[in-house]
């Protein structure tokens, strides 16, 4: 039986995704090899990349706008050090939410000064900090769209000169936003657009070259702008699969489409997060993530009971992370309306039973 994914990430892509990647991997557009065996120099390859770039381009809004898509290794972690690596000459600005925000400036305090402009760290996480300013001095402004351990989100993004980078992994492609307003955006794509192994980039070009420093080839965003994303081998399998989650997003209506979904999914699941008095959300009401929902038993003794009703029901991955504990529903774009609604029925369903 299929389960009702909720994992976090490496998360639920589209079915018709997963059919089409296992098609590839045996015949790979009926050329009489797989999809794992060709040259990623080959034509057909070539054209994977160029159409996964092109789409993301196109999906979030930045067509023929200066700005670049690359589909690089490393994860998400490897930009917190490539992003300082490439923009930081001496200071800049982080905004901390959480433990990818902790992460991000861990890497950019070695290669220049960090302001932390703002934390809530002083409440676990469970709040996006509103009121703060980026010092005038900064090459750099960096924040975390969405918190996926925490469940929080960011709304309204500040406005500043500075050129805005931020680290989208966990709600890429789920919500609009004038995306022209960053400069440098980056998720890896096991959260809300492939498998684990390739990380999107989108950067605006005019934003480079203005550090000193010298610049390792593969730590170098210019290098892999100027050889098209292939200046060593991309992740073909990671990167194909994407491209078709692209086309399956465009497909179903673009972004758009996928907030609405979005938004009704964080609704059902937020209604009873609030209704029922055996649950408590984590987040901050108005922070809250329509990606990641973080909740709590208010009695732990009802935990056993619960984690049976949900498994039994055939959802996965509802634990919530070591650091928050309780409960997190990952609702990715792939993830149906009817599969909340599951988790929703167990919720009202241990209410009745105790
Ligand atoms: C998962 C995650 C990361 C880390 O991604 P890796 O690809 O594992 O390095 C970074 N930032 C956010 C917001 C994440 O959710």
């Amino acid at each position: 039986m299929k389960k009702h994914n909720f994992s976090a990430g490496p998360c639920i892509l589209p079915q018709e995704v997963f059919q089409e990647a296992s098609q590839a991997i045996l015949d790979f557009n009926d050329s009489g090899l797989s999809i794992l065996e060709i040259s990623h120099r080959s034509p057909a390859f070539v054209s994977v990349m160029e159409e996964a770039r092109s789409l993301a381009l196109e999906l979030l809004g930045l067509k023929n706008k200066d700005y670049k898509a690359l589909f690089l290794q490393g994860g998400a972690s490897t930009q917190f050090l490539m992003a300082a690596y490439n923009l930081l000459e001496k200071k800049a600005a982080y905004l901390n939410t959480g433990t990818w925000s902790t992460k991000a400036i861990k890497e950019a305090k070695l290669f220049g000064e960090v302001v932390e402009v703002a934390s809530s760290k002083d409440k676990n996480f469970n709040y996006i900090p509103k009121f703060f300013s980026v010092p005038d001095d900064a090459d750099y402004f960096h924040c975390t769209s969405n918190n996926t351990i925490f469940g929080t989100q960011i709304k309204e993004f500040p406005s500043t000169s500075k050129p805005l980078v931020c680290d989208m992994s966990s709600d890429i492609f789920s919500r609009e936003l004038d995306f022209s307003k960053f400069d440098l955006i980056y998720a890896g794509a096991q959260k809300n657009m492939g498998p684990a192994g390739t990380t999107l980039v989108v950067v605006k070009e005019d934003i480079l070259g203005k550090v000193s420093r010298e610049i390792p080839s593969m730590m170098n965003y210019s290098t892999h702008i100027g050889k098209d994303s292939m200046f060593n081998t991309p992740a073909v399998y990671a990167v194909y699969v994407s491209m078709l989650t692209l086309r399956w997003i465009k497909a179903k209506g673009g972004i758009k489409a996928m907030e609405d979904l979005n938004n009704k999914k964080a609704e059902l699941i937020y209604a009873e997060i609030d209704r029922n008095p055996l649950f408590r959300g984590f987040a901050a009401k108005e922070d809250r993530s329509p990606m990641n929902a973080t909740f709590n038993l208010t009695d732990e003794s009802h935990k056993e009971t619960f984690d049976k009703l949900w498994k039994d029901a055939g959802v996965n991955g509802l634990n919530g992370h070591r650091s928050v504990g309780g409960y997190r529903a990952s609702m990715y774009n792939a993830l149906s309306l009817e599969s909340v609604q599951v988790v929703v029925d167990c919720m009202q369903e241990l209410e009745r039973k105790i």
